[in-house]
């Protein structure tokens, strides 16, 4: 038999009963001005930290793997734990060091998750950070969200994958909770699932923890009974939530129902593709965002984002913040309450931080700077009348009680930390200001006390002292000793001295000591007083944080709008969008040649644009700034046009680009031909459509025919309002034959041999095509455009289905040409319709490598 296993050490004891509770996490175990992390955690933290691993010492007759991170730096490492997906399970000492009999006591305070962080330094300024939930049943999805930083808390049901896909692209949730059961199989490759027992999705547990949350009886009031999934789905959110801050919520004080059908919906790849927050490169520059955000807050930027991404469809609504805009746009009114928005800072979390009783000293010194700001705000505001900014300058309000409280509380510049002290203000606490002055006099009555005593005695060589081991004593030489008085009590003989301590200077000494530790608390006690103080008036406060949030998103539309040129949309009700001298709101800032207006018409008579004309001739750029245009129009801002009417839209779709998803293996071609299955299924005749090359990514016959066919199905079967670029010229035929269709062309002109862009769009079909212009503009040598430009001449004897302009021959479409040899094709690939400049290239390299090996082999 084995000999017994050594026992763990009552520290490795109460470790490993912590650990086990939260095994699936990273465990940081505070020890004095550390926090620990052990065994695989700590090999994990090494690695993903970067910081070294050691051992400490043994347990259970093994070494213990070790790696700590010091408490004053712990939130750059959670930030970049959090960054990374990963969960930390924060555990905290709770006893006193001091009178504790072995481990002292230990508990886990909170749960950082990557969803559910309040902490400044953790969170995007700029981007909600949010936390969702999804109860799947059949087909149907409820979907909840939160924003634990700011305790907006929403839900809502969904009608299968791609509804909830695109939802999922919407609020790109850092983290996702999931029922364990559920088959979810399209999100096996998402970051950020967390999958929990079905139990927690329990409609009446929901209900329940729902409603003590809210404190109300029931879920009426919410309108969210028709949305039993949703429910179930708020009620998991709620209950993980609770579970990670370890404490009551309660800036959570009510649950939004959303409905889909409320807003223009964009699915996920068309939210890429127009490049809304992000670029299809991956950055945040160069976006709509980035242009469109010079917000004076944090809050204000965050709300733009959100309208951005969830244009509304009800027109009237949008039509009170145009005209918003409008009025503050008058006398540039813009810029004075800008200003005044600058200091106001991000409130919203501020007041999130109150509630969960985490605010630092600066947080309360912003919020008081503003609602310091807020009379003079509301002053500028009042001027401005619309009903929108009458409900804004209302739901403002004024603070002057609590302005008062944090201005008379809380220092001009307080310290990090309340654990410093030095926070709370003199002249606000009769206690604290007597405790801080024992400690400031200490001084004073140590000179009066050595003088006195000198008087007394009559040993004018006398001096009161302090040190650390003895504390304070009176000191006297030893030739003196036997002048002292009968109450001094010997503390300490020295070689030539004595020191000695008196009754009063014992009392003295005690008052001082704890003078300082009491200050520290009762400093404490107060600023928690002050939390609660605030606390009370957290409805309004959040009141006043979400209308200075919108109010600042206005009045940054009326700026950009002044500063871009753009002009108020006009709505209508008939099926119509007309734009005048339109401009890509992006394109139109980063380039440095000036941008080219154009024009766009559809109605019902006119429901589809086929846009031809040069790569690089701007057909992409014309149909991104229509989708953007009536985008931006739909949240509520100004236009980058002359004129815009715009009737109702109830989706954007988009199939643009080769945004290759080669790296999740699937092919170009297989992407496009899924989002034009999508278009083709959800499509109606409210619907904006933009068709970008599509077929390219398959041979010319299959691609030609199914741009052909989608085409006619969209303009016949749906009638949705369709820009539909494309490189086949025989699509130019279809206005002749279907009613609705209309050839526009982007112009170019060739001038010696070189192409010039007029980027202007016309009616009618492009003339030609300019691919070889283009790849001479791409560096392509003259020697192989030359021979390309023969080859070229010979195809277009061979090819019926090339003949140009109206009027023509039926389009030959499926005469199938006999078939090239490879250097035929190679040529042929080089078609000069739809290559971009690299394709060109690329084609022209493979052209050059055939031509290289027939020279070799024929030599
Ligand atoms: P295409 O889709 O026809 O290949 P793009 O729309 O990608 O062409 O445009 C190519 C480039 O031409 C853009 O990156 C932009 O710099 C420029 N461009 C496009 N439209 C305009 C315009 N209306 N005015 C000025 N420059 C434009």
């Amino acid at each position: 038999m084995s000999a017994e296993k050594p026992r763990h050490t009552p520290l490795m004891q109460q470790y490993l009963s912590i650990k086990a509770e939260h095994p699936d996490i990273l465990l940081f175990f505070r020890m004095g001005d550390f926090y620990e992390l052990f065994y695989d955690d700590a090999r994990k933290a090494a690695r993903l930290l970067n910081i070294s691993l050691t051992t400490r010492g043994k347990s259970a007759g093994e070494p213990i793997p070790m790696a700590g991170v010091p408490y004053h730096a712990v939130d750059s490492y959670l930030a970049k734990l959090v960054k990374l997906g990963e969960s930390v399970a924060i555990c905290e000492q709770i006893g006193d060091p001091a009178t504790s009999k072995g481990p002292v006591e230990r508990r886990v305070t909170r749960i950082v998750t990557p969803g559910t962080i309040t902490e400044e330094a953790l969170l995007e300024e700029r981007r909600d950070n949010l936390i969702a939930a999804l109860h799947a049943q059949g087909g149907r999805f409820g979907l909840a969200w939160m924003e634990v930083s700011s305790g907006r808390f929403l839900a809502m049901e969904l009608d299968g994958e791609e509804a909830l896909t695109s939802e999922l692209e919407r609020l790109r949730p850092a983290e996702l909770i999931v029922d364990e059961n559920g088959s979810l199989p399209f999100l096996s490759d998402r970051k950020g699932v967390q999958r929990l027992p079905p139990w927690h999705f329990e409609p009446e547990t929901a209900r329940r923890l729902l409603c003590k949350q809210f404190g109300t009886r029931d879920l009426a009031g919410f309108g969210c009974e028709p949305f039993p999934l949703a429910v179930s789905a708020a009620g998991a959110l709620l209950h993980y939530v609770n579970n990670t801050q370890r404490s009551h919520l309660p800036h959570i004080g009510a649950l939004h129902v959303e409905r889909r059908e409320e807003s223009i919906i964009l699915d996920a790849a068309s939210r890429r593709n127009l490049e809304l927050e992000t670029s299809l490169s991956g950055h945040s520059e160069q976006t709509l965002a980035a242009i469109l955000d010079h917000t004076a807050t944090p809050m204000g930027g965050r709300l733009l984002r959100r309208w951005l991404n969830r244009p509304l469809r009800d027109q009237a609504a949008v039509e009170r913040r145009h005209q918003a805009v409008a009025t503050l746009l008058d006398d540039s009114g813009y810029e004075a309450l800008h200003e005044r928005l600058r200091g106001i800072g991000d409130v919203e979390r501020i007041l999130t931080r109150i509630a969960l009783r985490s605010a630092r000293p600066a947080d309360l010194v912003q919020l008081r700077t503003a609602l310091g700001r807020l009379p003079e705000l509301r002053a500028l505001l009042k001027q401005r009348k619309t009903p929108l900014l009458a409900d804004l300058h209302r739901r403002i309000g004024e603070f002057p009680e609590l302005l008062d409280l944090l201005e008379r509380a809380v220092v001009e510049s307080p310290p990090q930390l309340i654990r410093d002290g030095g926070v709370i203000a003199p002249g606000f606490d009769t206690e604290l200001d007597e405790l801080r002055a024992l400690q400031q006099n200490a001084g004073d009555y140590l000179l009066q006390l050595e003088r006195r005593e000198r008087e007394q005695t009559g040993i004018a060589t006398l001096k009161v002292s302090y040190n650390r081991v003895h504390g304070y004593y009176i000191e006297v030489s030893r030739v003196h000793s036997d002048t002292i008085p009968d109450h001094y009590q010997r503390r300490q003989t020295l070689k030539g001295a004595e020191r000695y301590i008196t009754p009063e200077l014992k009392a003295f000494e005690d008052k001082v000591l704890s003078a300082n530790e009491r200050a520290l608390a009762r400093e404490k006690r107060i600023y928690e007083q002050l939390l609660d103080r605030i606390a009370e008036k957290l409805t309004e406060l959040q009141r006043c944080a979400a209308a200075l949030a919108e109010l600042d998103a206005l009045n940054n539309l009326a700026e950009r709008a002044a500063s871009l040129d753009w002009v108020t949309p006009s709505f209508t009700d008939r099926p119509e969008i007309r734009i005048i001298g339109g401009r890509h709101p992006v394109v139109e800032q980063l380039q440095e040649n000036p941008f080219v207006p154009n024009d766009l018409l559809l109605d019902h008579q006119r429901r589809m644009l086929l846009i031809t004309g040069p790569n690089m001739g701007g057909k992409s750029t014309y149909m991104r700034q229509t989708a953007l245009i009536v985008l931006l129009a739909y949240m509520g801002s100004f236009v980058p046009a002359r004129e815009a009417l715009i009737g109702p839209v109830d989706r954007i779709f988009t199939r643009i680009g080769a945004s290759d998803e080669l790296a999740s293996g699937r092919s170009t071609f297989m992407v496009e031909m899924t989002e034009t299955a999508n278009i083709l299924h959800n499509a109606t005749r409210d619907s904006l459509v933009l068709m970008d090359e599509i077929g390219r990514g398959t041979s010319t016959f299959d691609g030609l025919s199914l741009a052909w066919a989608s085409a006619l199905h969209l303009v016949r079967e749906i009638g949705a309002f369709t820009l539909f670029a494309t490189h086949y010229f025989e699509l130019t035929r279809l206005p002749e034959m279907v009613p609705g269709v209309a050839n526009v062309h982007l112009d170019a002109k060739e001038v010696d041999e070189h192409i010039v862009f007029l980027h202007s769009v016309k009616e009618g079909p492009a003339s030609q095509s300019y691919g070889l212009q283009v790849a001479a503009l791409a560096g392509v040598p003259r020697e192989v455009i030359q021979r390309a430009r023969q080859k070229l001449g010979e195809l277009e004897r061979h090819r019926p289905s090339r003949q140009r302009g109206a009027g023509g021959t039926q389009p030959v479409l499926f005469t199938p040409p006999p078939p090239p040899s490879p250097i035929e094709q190679a040529v042929a690939d080089l078609d000069p319709d739809g290559l971009t400049p690299r394709q060109a290239l690329e084609a022209l390299y493979r052209l050059r490598e055939l031509l290289e090996k027939r020279g070799r082999r024929e030599s």
